[in-house]
């Protein structure tokens, strides 16, 4: 089975495996694992940020962080389609007592967009606390912020006096796709966070980075949501032996992703978005996404349906039938010569 509904899908190498089965552990709650305090002081480093958290999810990551830079009753803006939002089972709204103003239309946003929604603390407005930006953007098809834009938004966001976060979930995708430092990408930003689940291929953890004293408030929040473990070195060292030896590779990734793509330009009945890293976005002309994934999986090939924010397509379509192909280190260019085969001749025939 190829299986490209996510990069979350991979399992584990045999040298990750060997490096998780190897960890020096403690018990993390008592601060006591030299493993995860490896891992949260080289992706600090990385980051280029005073200390880091490691923490189960990506969703725990964004939700403490978010948590941590506001109050009850404030307001976070974000882009169209924002994992913190979509995609977080509504934490944002239950756990960090937010509302959330979204802005822009394709995921990313202007530096004036983030001045015309911000609200002033009065005793009426909710008070726009924090700017959340996603990069890569994932629903928007794995998308990277233009970096003179990502400054324009931190810059104007930190003269209104509010907090930047970054869902750097594929940061290291960023990274490799602009041949930018993960560092140089995080500045401007006050918090952000990174998983290592994704096309890293660790199987679970990601990290909080930012200051010293917001870490702090990170850290008693992660215990209150559940999230303190306990031997997690088992866990850090995949994540660590991932930051040491699969970034790089993730521009074959990106390069596999292109290859999809083009395999898929010539073919009937479909209308492919080029992508900028490992996510290959394809619009159905006809029939359904539940349709294409049947059809796929039962010729081998494992794909997911995107829904598409009706925000991004003003006066268009709520319905547009959307594949989302995610190409990640189990996956190779046979692999994908072989999905884009399977993928044209499915959208042809529906
Ligand atoms: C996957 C993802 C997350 C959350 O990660 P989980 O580990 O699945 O909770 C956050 N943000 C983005 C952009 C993601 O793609």
């Amino acid at each position: 089975m190829i299986d490209l509904r996510s990069d979350t899908v991979t399992r584990p190498t045999q040298a990750m495996r060997k490096a998780m089965a190897d960890a020096e552990v403690g018990d993390d709650v008592y601060g006591e694992d030299p493993t995860v305090i490896r891992l949260q002081e080289r992706v600090a480093a990385l980051l280029g940020k005073e200390a880091a958290l490691f923490v189960p999810s990506g969703t725990m990551a964004n939700q403490v962080a978010l948590a941590a830079a506001t109050r009850h009753g404030d307001e976070v803006i974000i882009g169209v389609g924002a994992h913190c939002w979509r995609y977080e089972s509504g934490a944002l709204a239950a756990l960090a007592g937010c509302q959330t103003q979204v802005i822009g239309t394709d995921g990313t946003f202007t530096a004036a967009d983030v001045r015309a929604a911000y609200k002033p603390e009065d005793p009426y407005g909710a008070a726009t606390r924090v700017v959340a930006v996603e990069n890569t953007h994932n629903a928007m098809g794995g998308i990277v912020w233009d970096r003179a834009r990502l400054a324009e938004v931190t810059a104007a966001s930190h003269a209104l006096g509010m907090w930047n976060h970054l869902d750097g979930a594929r940061i290291w995708n960023a990274a490799v796709a602009q041949g930018a430092s993960e560092r140089e990408l995080a500045d401007g930003f006050d918090s952000v966070s990174v998983c290592l689940s994704k096309g890293l291929g660790a199987p679970a953890g990601s990290v909080i980075a930012g200051p010293r004293d917001f870490i702090k408030k990170c850290h008693r929040l992660r215990k209150m949501y559940g999230g303190g473990m306990r031997q997690a070195g088992i866990l850090a060292a995949g994540g660590l032996h991932a930051v040491e030896h699969h970034r790089a590779r993730l521009a074959e990734d990106h390069a596999n992703a292109k290859a999809l793509a083009e395999g898929l330009a010539g073919a009937r009945g479909v209308r492919v978005l080029a992508p900028q890293t490992n996510i290959v976005m394809i619009d159905l002309e006809r029939g359904t996404t539940a349709q294409a994934i049947e059809r796929a999986k039962a010729q081998g090939v494992m794909i997911g349906a995107m829904r598409v924010d009706a925000r991004s397509h003003p006066g268009e379509l709520a319905n547009t039938q959307r594949i989302r192909a995610v190409v990640h280190l189990d996956v190779d260019r046979a692999a994908v010569s072989r999905a884009a085969q399977v993928i044209a001749e499915v959208a042809a025939a529906l």
